[in-house]
């Protein structure tokens, strides 16, 4: 099979994607995971799928390895982020083929992937490949809300069904220039989100009577003004030490790591500016619900990211010397994510390989997420090196413009290069 007839089944793939609905809430993920059975069923791959509620059910496939290798996942989501027509040129749920773009929700995050995934295993099976491991492709459930429907319940309750040495998910693989060189952004860690509250309390009162009273949200704006200057130490993490050495062949301090940066492009810094330290932004204030009563209680939700090797507790710690000595309580929300794989190894030697025999030249480049994925998942619980890498010449900023907004597309000459690649990887790393 050439690549444009791989390319080509994607497209259709991804266009029948794109017309099942899976907008999450409410999500409706098993029409996407029966329409990829269907489909990997007649190219003779194994396929199960695993409902916690029958609507909302994760695909699992397999093309089962001779035993003696590693194995690699192919992991991904079919639910999608809601899309209002009106703000759309092309119907979000049409997934029309309009100039060489495939248009619709999902598109890019992430049925375009979902599809090639797919395709990468069927081609695979019609061709009678088989590899030393299992080839897993899991097409996930609820991964952009998060309510335990999808990857993470699957973990915890069916964990031989998704357990791999290797992953490769979304989250990076965009084609980037720095300083004269091309590069392609590997997704090897992310940060970890542990947000807190920052609770403050005061009197209530009538509001016509302010000294009476003891306003909690006034008392709040200093510890606002704190949380808002705050500026942590930087770090050289391992993922921008590596960043430097490839992009440089050397890294700098960390005090000087921004500057650096911004002297390679202004797209270095962006993407190293928020893995030098952990970040803290006030997002959400609560006060008083009624214009004339004065609030006793004030609540601030805190944003706050970590790098991979830091704890809540450091965080806490960080907070409590920012905002001082005072009258406040500082609780924890929840701690989501933060796990890192190695930089290196079969992995990321094939992803090495195939960048360069696509692009003489290019090289792919560590990269520590800001967000979450749920390579989070398989990285905590089975210790998998798991990757976000889908190779795309799209430019990042368009396609960070498109993503969760209107007008959402493809190239289908990236899904042609994603299949490519996922074809690659798969035959590598389970050779
Ligand atoms: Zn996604």
């Amino acid at each position: 099979m050439t690549s444009a007839e791989a390319g080509r089944e994607t497209v259709e793939l991804l266009q029948r994607l794109i017309r099942v609905d899976t907008t999450n809430p409410p999500g409706n993920e098993t029409a996407a995971a029966e329409l990829l059975r269907a489909y990997l069923e007649a190219a003779g791959v194994e396929c199960a799928l695993y409902a916690r509620v029958p609507e909302r059910a994760n695909l699992v496939a397999r093309i089962r390895g001779r035993g003696d290798g590693p194995s690699l996942a192919l992991l991904s989501h079919t639910d999608v982020v809601l899309a209002d027509p009106a703000e759309w040129t092309h119907d979000p749920f049409a997934g029309e083929l309009v100039e060489g773009e495939v248009w619709g929700r999902g598109a890019l995050d992430m049925k375009g992937e979902v599809a090639a995934s797919a395709v990468a295993l069927a081609t695979l099976a019609r061709e009678g490949w088989r590899g030393s491991g299992d080839l897993i492709f899991v097409a996930a459930a609820d991964e952009e809300v998060g309510d335990g429907f999808g990857l993470e319940w699957l973990v915890e309750e069916h964990p031989d069904a998704v357990r791999s040495d290797f992953s490769v998910n979304e989250g990076a693989g965009d084609r980037v220039e720095l300083g004269g060189g091309v590069y392609y952004v590997c997704a090897t860690a992310e940060k970890m989100s542990s947000p807190f509250v920052l609770r403050v309390h005061g009197r209530s009162g009538h509001a016509s009577m302010p000294s009476i009273a003891d306003n909690a949200l006034v008392k709040a704006v200093p510890f606002v003004e704190r949380l808002g200057a705050f500026a942590a130490e930087p770090r050289v993490i391992p993922e921008v030490s590596a960043f430097f050495e490839t992009v440089l062949g050397e890294v700098p301090d960390a005090a000087d790591a921004l500057a650096v940066a911004r002297g390679i492009s202004p797209l270095a810094a962006e993407l190293v500016e928020p893995l030098l330290a952990m970040t803290v932004s006030p997002t959400k204030a609560h006060a008083s619900d009624k214009r004339n009563v004065i609030p006793a209680v004030c609540e601030i939700t805190v944003d706050v990211r970590l790098l991979p090797d830091q704890t809540p507790a450091e965080a806490e710690a960080a907070l409590r010397e920012c905002l001082g000595p005072g009258a406040y309580e500082l609780e924890l929300i929840e701690g989501r994510g933060g796990t890192r794989s190695p930089i290196g190894g079969r992995l990321w030697d094939a992803i090495e390989e195939f960048v360069a025999a696509e692009e003489p030249g290019a090289r792919p480049v560590p990269a520590c997420v800001a967000g979450f994925t749920d390579s989070h998942w398989v990285r905590d619980a089975f210790g998998t090196v798991a990757y976000g890498f889908f190779p795309a010449r799209l430019d990042p900023q368009l396609a960070a413009r498109l993503i969760h907004s209107a007008d959402e597309r493809v190239p289908v000459s990236d899904l042609e290069l994603g299949v490519r690649f996922l074809r690659h990887v798969a035959t590598t790393v389970c050779a």
